[in-house]
C-alpha cells in the first residue's frame, strides 16, 4: 500500500493517544468527556485537549446531551464520518461497481460499469480514475478525498498492492496498482482481493461481533474469504481461501476429469462454478452465453439446469467441509449468482458441510445467504480503507505531509 498521506487540514501527526481516542469513537457510540475518562483512565485535561483536537479537525463533532435520568446533562461526542470521502471500485472479470463512501464506509454514490479484466491495467485503472472523477464532480467534494480501494479477481500481495501471477486477468501480473492510482489521485491506495473485501464488508456490516466467518463467492468462479479470529486471513501470497482450485470431491460420471480454466483438471471449479454449469447445459444441447442465463432457468424451473446447480452445491459444499472443519467458523455467508438461484446450491451445500464437517465444528453454525449483495465487495474496501487511513500508525506519522488531491 502506499504511504497514506491525506489528512484534511490537521496541521501535521497527532499523538498515539489522540490517535486512539478517535478509534475508540470509531468503535462505539456518543460518548462524554466523563465517559472517555473512565475507558481510558487518562486526566481530565488530557481528555480534554485530545478530545479538542479532534473536534477542531472535524473527526468529532457534537451529539446533544445526555439524559437527565444519568444526572446533570453532559455534552456527547460521535465519530463524525462526512469528514473524509472515500473512492472504492470492486472490479469483476466483466464489470464494476464504483462507489463513494464516508469515513464509516457507507455508500453514498455508486455506479454499476462493464469492463473487460483481459484488456489489462491501462484499460482497466483508466477506467476506474474517468469514473472516479465523474463521481467526484465538483472540486469541493474531490479536495476531501481521504483514500483510494480496489478489488480484483485475482491473487494480490497485500502489502505492495501488487497483482500476482492472475490466472484470468491477462497482461497484470507483476501490476502495482498503488503506483497508478496514487499518482493520479494523490492519496492511499489500498488494494484486497475481491473475495476478501466481501468477506470483510459482510462482517463489519451485518455480523460485527463474529470474529470468525467464511465469506463463499459463488459466481463465474469459486473462491473463499476468511475472517479468523476478527482479522482477515490472507496468506503468504494472498491465495488464502481459494477453495475454486483444489481438488473436487465429485462422483464422476467424466471418464477424465475435466480441464479448469487454471490448467488443472479436476478442480472444484471444473466441476461447480458458474462456467462449468454454462459448458454442461451447452453439452447437453443448451446452449447459452452467460451464467446469468444459467441462473434463470433455474428459477423458472428447468430441470437440467437445476440439477446441475444442485450437485454444484454438493461438489462445493465437500470442499466447505474441510475449511469449516479446520477453521471453525461461527457464520458462513454464500454471496454471488449462483446463490441468487435459491435453495438448490444452497441445500446441496449445506447437505454435505452437516455431513461432512466434525460434528463440534457445525453444531452452532449458521450457512446462510449474502445480505449486502453486489454492495459487499465496495462496503469491505470501504472499511479496510477506513482502518488503514485512520489507523494509529497512520496518524502518528511523524513529518507527515499532509498532502490533498491535486
Ligand atoms: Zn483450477
Amino acid at each position: 500500500m502506499a504511504t497514506v498521506q491525506a489528512l484534511g487540514n490537521l496541521e501535521g501527526a497527532v499523538d498515539q493517544g489522540t490517535a486512539e481516542l478517535l478509534n475508540i469513537f470509531r468503535t462505539t457510540g456518543p460518548l462524554t468527556r466523563a465517559d472517555v475518562s473512565e475507558h481510558t483512565g487518562w486526566a481530565r485535561m488530557t481528555v480534554n485537549s485530545r478530545l479538542d483536537r479532534l473536534v477542531e479537525a472535524g473527526l468529532l463533532e457534537a451529539d446533544g446531551l445526555t439524559s437527565a435520568s444519568r444526572g446533570r446533562p453532559a455534552a456527547q461526542f460521535r465519530f463524525n464520518p462526512a469528514r473524509g470521502v472515500l473512492l472504492v471500485a470492486d472490479i469483476g472479470a466483466s464489470g464494476m461497481r464504483l462507489a463513494l463512501c464516508d469515513l464509516a464506509g457507507e455508500v453514498h454514490r455508486r455506479v454499476d460499469a462493464p469492463v473487460d479484466i483481459a484488456a489489462g491495467p491501462d484499460v482497466v485503472l483508466g477506467e476506474v480514475e474517468r469514473r472516479f472523477d465523474q463521481m467526484l464532480g465538483d472540486q469541493a467534494l474531490a479536495g476531501s478525498v481521504w483514500g483510494v480501494g480496489i478489488s480484483l479477481p485475482g491473487p494480490v500481495e497485500f502489502a505492495t498492492g501488487t497483482v500476482v501471477e492472475p490466472p484470468i486477468m491477462t497482461g497484470w501480473n507483476g501490476t502495482r496498482v498503488p503506483d497508478r492510482l496514487g499518482a493520479h489521485f494523490d492519496v492511499a491506495v489500498f488494494v484486497e482481493n475481491d473475495v476478501n473485501a466481501m468477506a470483510l464488508g459482510e462482517q463489519r456490516a451485518c455480523y460485527p461481533q463474529v470474529r470468525d466467518l467464511l465469506f463463499l463467492k459463488t459466481g463465474t468462479g469459486i473462491g473463499a474469504g476468511i475472517i479468523a479470529n476478527g482479522s482477515l486471513l490472507r496468506g503468504a501470497q494472498g491465495t488464502a481461501g481459494d477453495i475454486g482450485h483444489t481438488w473436487a470431491d465429485a462422483e464422476d460420471a467424466h471418464a477424465r476429469r475435466p480441464l479448469c480454466r487454471c490448467g488443472k483438471q479436476g478442480c472444484v471449479e471444473s466441476y461447480a462454478s458458474g462456467w462449468a454449469i454454462v459448458r454442461d447445459l451447452a453439452t447437453a444441447g443448451q446452449p447459452i452465453e452467460t451464467v446469468d442465463q444459467a441462473v434463470e432457468r433455474v428459477i423458472f424451473g428447468d430441470p437440467l439446469a437445476t440439477s446441475l446447480l444442485r450437485d454444484a452445491g454438493r461438489v462445493v459444499g465437500s470442499s466447505l467441509a474441510h475449511m469449516v472443519s479446520v477453521l471453525n467458523p461461527s457464520v458462513v455467508v454464500v454471496g454471488g449468482q449462483l446463490a441468487a438461484a435459491g435453495e438448490h446450491f444452497l441445500g446441496g451445500l449445506r447437505e454435505r458441510v452437516y455431513a461432512r464437517s466434525l460434528p463440534l465444528a457445525t453444531r452452532d453454525l449458521q450457512i446462510t445467504r449474502s445480505k449486502l449483495d453486489g454492495d459487499a465487495g465496495v462496503i469491505g474496501l470501504a472499511h479496510g480503507l477506513a482502518d488503514a487511513v485512520l489507523s494509529p500508525a497512520n496518524l502518528t506519522e511523524p513529518g507527515r505531509e499532509l498532502a490533498r488531491r491535486a
